[in-house]
């Protein structure tokens, strides 16, 4: 596996590569590496010739109360996965190469950011569309795969890749769970025991709002209403939303029809969750 530290060590890299035409699977990650960010680079193993892994706390998705400082980081166990999983070239910058005191520039996707995260976290996409920008246009990959757990940030890549016209082929990889449910983050490190064994209830309300549409419930409200009294059970500190939303535009339902997401943000110690879950509807009564 191949080390690069800086941006201009990666664009000798790629112009090589330019040479050889390979396939070249990209996942981008934040380390403090887990079995989610192995199911990507699985993926990209099986699809691509060539796998590149970045690893980069970025922060310029961070708000300013929020855990830059403080977010996992495990530079060795994160070598150690990426050495498992084969990975090709791991891309490793520390901020003040990858952001040089003279970068400018802020990109911005508009409407799939109104609402939800980007409601919650003002300025969170900003930083994540500038981030990938930065990183697709150094590492050029013919694929990108991204985790479902972070839907909203999915759609908004695939939106920012299709917008700019870049060729790479975003692929969505499903979300990977502990066996209670609870979604692999790096953020469950920041979790007493108590806290953790509540965690799970984000999930099990959004399973519960599944089940109600496959009873045939199809009035949104009635569907949230579930979620929100499931997800109390778990007792948490905050619910930011949970709603049923239409899964290509995000914006919200008031009667289920077609490819349906369950969103949903809470908040449990200082922690905050998210999960989603997608659901086809079809006609039903309700
Ligand atoms: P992060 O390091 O949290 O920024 O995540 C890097 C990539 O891994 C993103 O595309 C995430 O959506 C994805 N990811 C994080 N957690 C999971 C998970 N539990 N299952 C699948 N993908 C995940």
């Amino acid at each position: 596996m191949r080390i690069v530290r800086t941006t201009s060590g990666l664009q000798t890299w790629r112009r090589q590569h330019d040479a050889v035409r390979t396939t070249i699977g990209f996942v981008p990650t934040m380390g403090a590496l887990h079995d989610g960010h192995r199911s990507l680079m699985r993926r990209a193993r099986r699809l691509c010739r060539t796998v590149v892994v970045s690893i980069f706390v970025n922060p310029l998705q961070f708000g300013p109360a929020e855990d830059y400082l403080r977010y996992p980081r495990d530079t060795d166990g994160d070598l150690a996965i990426c050495r498992d999983e084969q990975v090709d070239v791991l891309f490793l910058p520390a901020p003040d190469t990858f952001y040089p005191q003279t970068f400018c520039t802020t990109v911005a996707v508009e409407t799939l950011t109104r609402r939800w995260e980007g409601e919650q976290r003002p300025a969170h996409f900003q930083g994540v569309a500038t981030v990938m920008a930065r990183l697709l246009n150094l590492v050029r990959p013919t694929q990108t795969f991204l985790g479902e757990k972070d839907y909203q940030q999915c759609l908004v890549i695939r939106q920012l890749v299709q917008d700019m016209g870049w060729d790479t082929r975003v692929r969505f990889c499903p979300t990977i769970r502990d066996a209670d449910g609870l979604a692999l983050s790096s953020r469950n490190q920041y979790l007493s025991a108590s806290q953790r064994q509540r965690a799970p209830v984000l999930y099990r309300a959004l399973l519960g709002g599944k089940e109600a549409i496959a009873r045939g419930v199809r009035r949104a409200r009635a569907v949230e209403k579930t979620m929100a009294g499931l997800v109390q059970t778990g007792h948490p500190d905050g619910v930011d939303y949970l709603a049923c939303c239409d899964a290509r535009t995000l914006e919200p339902l008031i009667r289920l029809q077609g490819d349906v997401v369950l969103l949903g943000a809470i908040r449990i110690g200082g922690v905050r969750f998210i999960d989603n879950l997608m659901v086809r509807v079809g006609d039903s009564r309700g």
